[in-house]
Formats: structure tokens, sequence, C-alpha cells
């Protein structure tokens, strides 16, 4: 319980004399504004997000903006962000507030909750910062400034992890400033107390935090996961016709849903000019088409958390246009206006959109 003082004081004391973390967002009262940061935040680094929050609250200030944009708009700025489905939800839960609650962002954590896309970090970020509601946030700063000082060995991404660390970190939350005190603790995660190398020789916590004191900062906090990484071989068949490229939507929901792509052709050895001419799959998707290869990229890789990808893009020539529902030809401004995973993006930028 001393400890439990000691913490919550010592935190507010360095946010008011040392923390000097700048975000766009932070000191934002807006619920709008948080919920896109939050959204853009989650899986990606505060450096990336900074310039996609920018350009995103500049194109859409309000949910009204969001709700009634063309989605092709909205994918298109998200390029390169990745993880797709929070784009989705935000798309979704911007038409939500905007039909259903005549555009007012909800105000009470369990509504707040309810949103599609929004967990309970999310949901504690909005009303703490938004309303000044006594939510705590608890995300991996959290998780591991907390096993450090405390000196948990409860691993922090099992349900009991998730419990104990929850009720710990709302039990030490400084209910009159709940907001600034939440933004403190994840900034004190961030540049004191990082996950690599953390600044302990001049952290206000050392003289009682157990890691430090028992020599177990590197080993705390623990985590049980054992990630299985899948291996992926894309072959994309950029299919051309009198200077235009044939591509579709995504639909598949594994990775990278409601972007464009060329045809896929998903193996397990890369494909080679002999390959490709008997391939069946390819054969069925050209519906027979006469083709050339004209070119096969250098093999590229991407990794993503659960899988790596890595392919090589097989541009194609037809001597007739590709009769197959499934896809579409744009010609090479279209092809600069579609959002595409960064894996095509920066396979286009490469050739610069150059189709001959
Ligand atoms: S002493 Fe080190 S491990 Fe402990 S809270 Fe400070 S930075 Fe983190």
């Amino acid at each position: 319980m001393q400890n439990q003082k000691f913490f919550s004081k010592t935190l507010l004391q360095w946010n008011d004399t040392e923390n000097n973390r700048q975000m766009p967002w932070k000191g934002e009262s807006d619920p709008y504004k948080i919920w896109i940061s939050e959204i853009i935040l989650q899986q990606t680094r505060v450096q990336q997000g900074m310039d996609y929050y920018n350009r995103f609250i500049n194109t859409f200030p309000d949910t009204q903006s969001l709700a009634t944009a063309s989605e092709k708009k909205i994918y298109k700025l998200w390029e390169g962000l990745g993880y797709y489905s929070r784009c989705k939800n935000l798309i979704a839960t911007a038409k939500f507030i905007h039909r259903e609650l005549a555009g007012e962002f909800p105000k009470k954590y369990e509504d707040i909750l309810a949103l599609k896309g929004i967990g309970s970090y999310t949901a504690s970020a909005i009303a703490s910062f938004a309303y000044n509601q006594p939510f705590a946030v608890l995300d991996g700063n959290v998780f591991r400034v907390l096993s450090r000082f405390f000196g948990e060995e409860i691993p922090i991404n099992t349900s009991e992890g998730k419990k104990f660390y929850g009720a710990l970190a709302q039990s030490l939350l400084n209910k009159k400033q709940p907001g600034k005190y939440n933004q403190a603790l994840m900034d004190f995660g961030a540049v004191i107390c990082k996950p690599a190398a953390p600044l302990c020789s001049q952290c206000p916590f050392k003289k009682k935090c157990v890691a430090f004191l028992t020599n177990k900062v590197s080993y705390l906090p623990l985590n049980t996961k054992i990630v299985r990484i899948k291996e992926r071989l894309f072959n994309y068949l950029v299919v051309e016709f009198e200077n235009q490229v044939y591509v579709h939507k995504r639909k598949a929901k594994d990775i990278w849903q409601n972007l464009y792509e060329f045809i896929l052709i998903e193996t397990k050895k890369p494909l080679d000019e002999k390959s490709i001419a008997v391939n069946e799959e390819i054969i069925k998707i050209l519906n027979q088409c006469d083709f050339k290869v004209k070119c096969i990229s250098r093999k590229k890789n991407q990794k993503l958390t659960h899988q790596t990808i890595s392919g090589q893009f097989v541009h194609l020539e037809i001597k007739q246009p590709l009769r197959n529902k499934e896809y579409f030809p744009v010609n090479q401004k279209q092809l600069k206006s579609l959002p595409f995973p960064k894996f095509i993006a920066s396979y286009l930028a490469d050739k610069n959109v150059s189709l001959n």
C-alpha cells in the first residue's frame, strides 16, 4: 500500500518536472481526435503514426467528414499503416456515430466500449483523456512498468495477468486527474522504463523498484506467448493489355482486406517462366488467353506480426482483354489513386508505375 502511494505520487511529480514528451494529440480533449490517434497507434510506432494522424485530422477533422467520405479515399490515406481491419472498423464506427448518435461521440465508458474496433484500452483512454473519467489504461507500457516496479511475475499475456494488472492499474490511478495520470504512466514507460535499455540510473523509482533491486529488469515482464510465424509466397501477376493492368479489391479476410491487388497466385516455390506457362490456376484465371511473360521482379519480403510474406511480380502481356469478372482494368493514373498494401505499393514505387 505504501509502495502504491509512493508510485502514484512519484509518477505525477516526474510528469510535472521532467516529462517533455511531445505528441500532436497530447492534451487533446476532443474524443474524435483521441479516438483517431489511439486507433492509429494500435500496432504502429508513435513516430510513424504522427504523420498519419496529422494527415487524417487535416482531411477528416470530425466524425461527419469521415462518415461521409469515400472509402477509397480513407483507405488511400491509411495506405502503408497495415492492419487494415482498424480502418474498416473506423469507417463503420464513424458511420454509426453520424447516423445513429446524431454525430455525438458517446460519453459513457460502456457506450464507448460498445463501438466497433474499440477495446477496453481505447475506451479507457477516451473516457479519461476526453471526459476525465476514472478508468485506468492498460497498454504494453503500463504492463511493463507495473511488472518491473512491483516485481510481479504473472505473465502479462494470460487472462490472469490481464485481470491482475488491470486491477493494480485501477487501484493506482489518481482519480482526480485520471487523464493526466494515464498519459504520464504511458510516457514514463515509453521514455524511461523502455522495453530494452531502460534508464534505471536516472529513474525516480529506482530506490523502491523491485526489478531494479533484485536485478530482474531485463527478465520482466514475463510473456508466455510463442508466436508461430507463417511463411507465405505470393506471385502477383501484373497482367497488361493496351497500357492497362488488371486489379481487384481483396476480399480474403486474412490480411489486407478491402485494399486492391493484382492477380495473386500463392505457391510453395516461386514461379518461373516455365511453370507459369503450365500453371492451371493461371490458365483458368486468364481464361485461356494467350500471354507473354515480359519480366519477373526481384524477390521482395515483408514481415507482418504472424506471417512473413515473400514474393515476386510477374509482368504478363495478353493479346486480348481479360474476360474474368473478378478483375477490372486500370490505367496508370487510376493505379496511383487506388489503396494498395505496402508490399505492392513499394513495387509500384520501384517501378515508378510504368506499365510498359
Ligand atoms: S528502476 Fe528501471 S526498471 Fe525500475 S521502474 Fe525505473 S526504469 Fe523501470
